[in-house]
């Protein structure tokens, strides 16, 4: 396992050593087409470090709403992958190319489809803003780079990826999201849900259930807050950017719950809880 990460580590520093070649001002510049082969390695390792919800119809019902979503975000004919990370801890986070992951805790918490509708378009804005990758083009040097887009999963070794689980792996790919980074994300997922008829209160009104949810059970939402920072100023500015977008406010044709919906939503509650989350819930 650690010389195959090694050697996936070669290959990102190669990566980096062709867009060096095309620096400019010290800055490299990496493409779509780069940004895409590094985040599928990212995905690869988060994909056998982290337990995936395995279950063929949630996969269905969350690639195709995601599909949706970023189809009228990223115009850059990027094909997104959408995971269920099989923890009941509330999280999601994108990995740069158009990997999405949300924990099957959010979407158990979501209360309606308008709310996780919310979550997704704030984490498909990270990918289409290319948020990680302008950080990772701002970083100086190969070692930089490789510390910020492969540090979260190769400094450990598996054991440890064990144990830190999900919030590690989560807080690496999300750890340095500037507000800025996490104010656009916002806008665009009001954006997002507006282009595709969504209601855009879905994602205040998930930051509510989530204030909420840290009241009564804090271990659940700590990875979240860690790497989200949600507070009643968020949730204002984003009442705030609804009440700015024309149309956006009682407008009785955004979809905020269907049937579909909630039948997902209990099929993933009645899938066998993942192993660390046995007996806790
Ligand atoms: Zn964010």
């Amino acid at each position: 396992m650690a010389l195959a990460l090694r050697a996936r580590a070669r290959r990102g520093a190669a990566v980096l050593a062709l867009s060096g070649a095309t620096a400019a001002g010290g800055c490299a510049t990496i493409s779509t087409q780069q940004e895409v082969q590094l985040g599928s390695d990212y995905a690869r390792q988060i994909n056998q470090q982290l337990p995936m919800l395995n279950d063929a119809a949630t996969r269905n019902y969350i690639n195709t709403l995601g599909n949706q979503l970023a189809a009228v975000a990223d115009q850059r004919g990027i094909r997104y992958t959408f995971q269920v990370v099989n923890s009941d801890a509330i999280n999601a986070f994108a990995v740069p190319g158009g990997f999405i992951y949300v924990n099957r805790g959010t979407i158990e918490r979501a209360n309606n489809l308008s709310e996780l509708v919310g979550v997704l378009s704030h984490e498909i804005t990270h990918v289409s803003e290319r948020h990680s990758i302008e950080q990772l083009q701002r970083a100086q040097g190969a070692n930089t780079l490789l510390t910020i887009l492969y540090g979260g999963v190769l400094r450990r070794n598996p054991g440890t990826i064990e144990r830190v689980g999900v919030q590690g792996v989560g807080t690496a790919v999300f750890a340095g999201y500037s507000r800025d980074a996490e104010r656009e994300a916002d806008r665009g997922a009001v954006n997002i849900m507006m282009r595709a008829g969504y209601n855009p209160q879905g994602l205040a009104s998930f930051f509510q259930t989530l204030m909420g949810e840290r009241q009564r059970n804090p271990s659940k939402v700590e990875t979240w807050f860690a790497t989200h920072p949600t507070t009643q100023e968020r949730i204002s500015n984003v009442q705030a950017m609804i009440q700015a977008t024309p149309g956006a406010s009682g407008n009785a044709r955004l979809v905020t719950d269907n049937r579909a919906y909630q039948n997902f939503r209990a099929r993933v509650r009645s899938l066998t809880p993942a192993p660390q989350d046995r007996g806790r819930r």
